[in-house]
């Protein structure tokens, strides 16, 4: 990808509602802004007038007009655990497109805001019981959808969209509005709708369209399959508007992550009070929120409380201890054999890496067996099976997920596959230097090769790390 890409990436959550409601009669003339209030019941036969109107599982709800652009904007309500879409270019609430509302834990379903099946989401920035924002917006091929003033989808529909057998006329065009219960009771109020002009654009939309015919995200999206980059760092000029567009521009949700501890690379959080900071600086941003273990003194440096507010918490075994000295072995100068062999070398990091997963209580493993740069062209050599085993047995024991590296291409499909066959669920997580990362290759091709479903991923909701303790193992809090 061309580097002035990024540069033209917008200040997202800007553009919309800009616009300023002039309530008149339901209408479709051009600029003007109607309420959405009146809804025909298509399996009663009744029609549901009102400022306010809910449905519950099984519900559709159809309103008149025939809209091609336009905005919608209003309030939404769901009960614990409810459920519902609102559909857009609809024919009787066939085809088009849907937006859903869904809050509640990360645990795999997609949320508030979703574009169903072409862009997923799976952090809800509302909640159930308390009444949200929610804004939608068709401009040419631009749909854009926001919720509390974030813009969380900004997709254009490419000149050839990839659709799948599923949903095939999941396509713009024109049509109706319509609302959908699939489970529980959601509520919606003040809904308005002002139809925009033939030639409205969406000035945030700056990215290049995808080319759905040749990307591999689009293909899970349709399928569901949660697209999720666990291991993004705002580092090497990444800025969190920069990631926020790239992310709604690939489809791809990222998990963004700073470094808590010491000896890393980019920013480092030291302490609680900056670990507070940080997540009120991040906080309404549309991504997940994780915090990389960084160094291994970090075990003594925070509270569970403080680390406690972040989605999830992941380490890797970059870092080791080695006779008292601390040794980044992904700096060849930091590697210190000491007259040993590679081989006992290579005893000493598993060593460590065991340690690190039974005292350090992350959910993901990171950056998995990752070894130095010298060593890695004898990768399947250095990882014997009887190594692979003592790492998953641990990760088994302490409910860690194995996150499948697509910088590093680690780990290998071999190792993935034994972590399958055991039950252990994984993440997807690139640890990227700068801006300029890729989209999740080795993943898709571990998908692909390793027959991953959605069953094998990790989500917050798994977590045990609140239950484990940290312990001290290396003595750093006795200096
Ligand atoms: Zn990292």
């Amino acid at each position: 990808m061309q580097h002035s890409a990024y540069i033209k990436a917008p200040l997202y959550g800007l553009a919309l509602g800009l616009l300023v409601s002039a309530f008149t009669a339901c209408g479709g003339s051009e600029g003007k802004t109607g309420s959405l209030d009146s809804w025909k019941d298509s399996a009663k036969g009744s029609t549901v007038t009102g400022e306010e109107v809910s449905v519950l599982a099984g519900d559709t709800l159809l309103a008149k007009g025939d809209y091609t652009n336009f905005t919608l904007g209003g309030q939404a309500y769901t009960e614990p655990g409810a459920t519902s879409a609102l559909l857009f270019h609809t024919q009787a609430g066939k085809g088009g497109y849907e937006v859903l509302f869904h809050n509640g834990a990360i645990d795999g379903s997609t949320k508030t805001g979703s574009l169903s099946h072409v862009r997923n989401l799976y952090r809800s920035l509302a909640t159930d019981t308390a009444w949200f924002d929610f804004e939608m917006a068709v401009r040419g091929k631009n749909i854009a959808v926001s919720i509390n003033g974030v813009d969380v989808v900004c997709y254009t529909e490419p000149a050839q969209p990839y659709r799948s057998a599923d949903h095939t006329d999941q396509l713009l065009g024109k049509g109706a509005f319509a609302l959908v219960g699939k489970s529980g009771k959601t509520a919606f109020k003040n809904l308005h709708v002002t139809v925009l002009p033939a030639d409205a654009t969406n000035p945030n939309d700056t990215l290049p369209a995808i080319d759905e015919q040749n990307d591999a995200i689009i293909r899970l999206q349709q399928k569901d399959f949660p697209v999720i980059d666990w291991h993004v760092h705002l580092k090497g000029g990444l800025t969190k508007e920069q990631a926020h567009g790239l992310s709604m521009n690939y489809g791809i949700n990222y998990g963004v992550a700073p470094n808590a501890g010491e000896g890393g690379v980019g920013r480092m959080l030291a302490n609680d009070q900056e670990v507070y900071a940080y997540h009120d600086e991040v906080k309404n941003h549309p991504f997940l929120f994780g915090v990389q273990g960084e160094g291994r003194r970090w075990i003594t440096q925070f509270s569970p409380e403080a680390l406690g507010i972040f989605d999830y918490l992941f380490t890797d075994g970059m870092t080791i201890v080695d006779k008292g000295r601390i040794s980044r072995i992904y700096r060849a100068e930091e590697v210190y054999y000491d007259g040993r062999s590679k081989e006992q070398y290579m005893d000493l990091i598993v060593d460590q890496t065991v340690k690190i997963l039974t005292n350090e209580p992350a959910d993901i493993y990171a950056n998995p067996t990752y070894i130095p740069e010298d060593m890695q062209a004898d990768y399947d050599k250095y990882w014997t099976d009887e190594r692979i085993n003592k790492v998953l047995d641990v990760m088994e024991q302490n409910h860690i997920a194995l996150e499948i590296n697509p910088r590093y291409k680690i780990p290998s499909f071999k190792i993935i596959q034994m972590a399958k066959d055991r039950g252990l669920k994984f993440t997807f997580g690139t640890n990227n230097v700068d801006a300029n990362f890729g989209k999740l290759e080795y993943a898709i091709e571990a998908i692909q090769t390793c027959g991953l479903t959605p069953a094998d991923l990790w989500f917050p909701t798994m977590s045990v790390r609140r239950e484990r303790q940290a312990v001290d193992y290396n003595h750093f809090g006795k200096k």
